[in-house]
């Protein structure tokens, strides 16, 4: 649903390559404005070491190279005085008093403005302990019990690492295998990796061109697989294919083509010790497979789309961080990302998806099916044996979780609670990797044409 060949356009769903490097222009600089220059943005709560891998045993795959640690901040003074644990039980005085999840459902109105004339806009204290139930992702908890650490997202960046062989590959096999190719299985509920989790087995009935295209690139894609591992091939099954196994694959696979973007755009000259792009890499992992670089710029579509969503919210959101200065540059800021979004589904057309089929699958089991798929990622990225790529990869499922959440669930009259902080930092955090990426891109093909000797 959104183009293959460069230039192309497709109506029913996203715009073409080039309106959307069109609109990058525009959206890259607010993006690295947001999330550089505000603290809101930068910190990250995650629960990076004590989440065992659910599927298999972790210990092997562990990468010890120096690029794959995350630096933490260990000491309670490097965290805005805000997020720190003593100050999130402090806020939850009368003045803020904050409504567990059950009172807030049963209340199902917004929270700012229920909190009284004389106390203006007050910062509230987030439960993330629960997993919501139209949450995409399993939610990392930034309670001030949980054994999470903040860590800078600017002192961490995401490239290359050197994480490499049968450890990820494992992940990577996993999310593919388990939550897009297997056979459809009797089971209703997803379970998980490493053989429990059913397939799309609810997903069904895309015909016609369509389905063919897709089945040609998952079959290419099989194949790369079988011809690597020598042992995918007989979980494919490519009879079922309907839209949303279709967009689950091409998020999954954009995330993978931005990692792998981030990683040859930033890598490591091992024998001159300089960091710098490497168009080897690019040509390997990305010039040779178009479909890739169509899936990134569909999650980029998919991306701005919901941040273009966002305008309403962002705008009755009140960021805490403690200096009211800095929480209306945060605010200005992010609106102006979601400005510079036009307000139609003229970029991408989610209104399309979960719509029941002829098959007689209905819409809200398809999203149900949906959501649990995307909930597996979340948790396989527990596995990831680096700790840089595991921050990046959690982090990336989160955001795109997110984007789902309000493509799919929003209505314009969302009460503040509706997104955690983490989700709106994982959130825009993703839209600006996926922006760096397409960036990216094109300073490859401008190194490629120099390279040919083309003007
Ligand atoms: P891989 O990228 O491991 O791919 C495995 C196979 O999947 C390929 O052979 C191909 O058949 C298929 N494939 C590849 N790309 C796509 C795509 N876009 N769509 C569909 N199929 C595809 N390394 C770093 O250096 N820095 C990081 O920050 C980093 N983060 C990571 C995060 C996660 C969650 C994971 C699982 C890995 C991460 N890695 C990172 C490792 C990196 O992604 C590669 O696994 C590693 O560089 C080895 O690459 P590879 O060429 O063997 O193929």
């Amino acid at each position: 649903i959104c183009p293959v060949e460069p230039g192309a356009t497709v109506s029913d769903a996203c715009a073409s390559y080039a309106d959307l490097d069109t609109l990058n222009t525009r959206l890259n600089p607010a993006l690295h404005d947001l999330v550089s220059k505000t603290d809101f943005f930068s910190y990250y709560r995650l629960n990076l070491y004590n989440k065992k891998c659910p599927f298999w045993s972790d210990d092997e795959g562990l990468c010890g190279n120096i690029a794959c640690a995350v630096t933490t901040l260990e000491n309670e003074e490097d965290v805005p005085e805000i997020w720190r644990a003593e100050e999130l039980s402090r806020l939850e005085g009368p003045k803020a008093h904050h409504p567990g999840k059950k009172e807030q459902r049963e209340l199902e109105r917004p929270l700012h403005g229920e909190l009284g004339e004389d106390v203006g806009e007050s910062c509230v204290v987030e439960y993330d302990d629960e997993c919501d139930e139209r949450d995409y992702c399993v939610p990392e908890d930034e309670s001030a019990s949980a054994k999470g650490d903040y860590v800078s997202l600017l002192d961490n960046p995401e490239r290359f690492t050197g994480y490499a062989g049968e450890g990820a590959h494992q992940i990577w096999e996993a999310i593919y295998r388990e939550n897009c190719f297997s056979k459809p299985s009797s089971s209703a509920q997803s379970q998980g990796a490493g053989g429990l989790a059913p397939p799309f087995g609810g997903f069904s009935g895309m015909q016609g061109q369509a389905a063919q295209d897709l089945r040609s690139v998952m079959k290419e894609h099989g194949r790369q697989l079988a011809s690597q591992e020598g042992k995918f091939e007989d979980n494919m099954e490519f009879d079922d294919e309907c839209l949303e196994k279709r967009v689950f694959y091409r998020v999954i696979s954009g995330m993978h083509a931005s990692i792998s973007t981030h990683l040859c755009y930033d890598y490591l000259n091992q024998s001159t010790g300089k960091w710098g792009p490497n168009l080897e890499c690019y040509k390997q992992r990305l010039h040779n497979h178009p479909e890739r670089i169509s899936n990134l710029y569909f999650n980029y579509a998919l991306m701005a789309r919901a941040a273009g969503k966002l305008k309403d919210y962002v705008q009755d959101y009140t960021f805490c961080t403690g200096d009211p200065k800095q929480d209306k540059r945060t605010k200005d800021m992010a609106l102006k990302v979601a400005n510079t979004i036009p307000a139609g589904p003229e970029i991408f057309d989610e209104s399309v998806m979960f719509r029941e089929n002829p098959l007689g699958d209905t819409g809200i089991s398809l999203k149900e099916d949906f959501r649990n798929r995307f909930r597996n990622v979340s948790r396989i990225m527990d596995c990831v044996g680096c700790d840089k790529c595991r921050l990046w990869g959690k982090l990336q499922t989160a955001g795109y979780g997110t984007a789902l959440k309000i493509l799919f669930d929003f209505n314009n009259d969302q009460p503040a609670s509706a997104l955690k902080r983490i989700e709106l930092v994982a959130f825009f955090n993703t839209l600006d990797k996926v922006s760096n990426a397409i960036k990216a891109l094109g300073d490859f093909q401008r190194m490629l044409a120099e390279e040919k000797g083309v003007p």
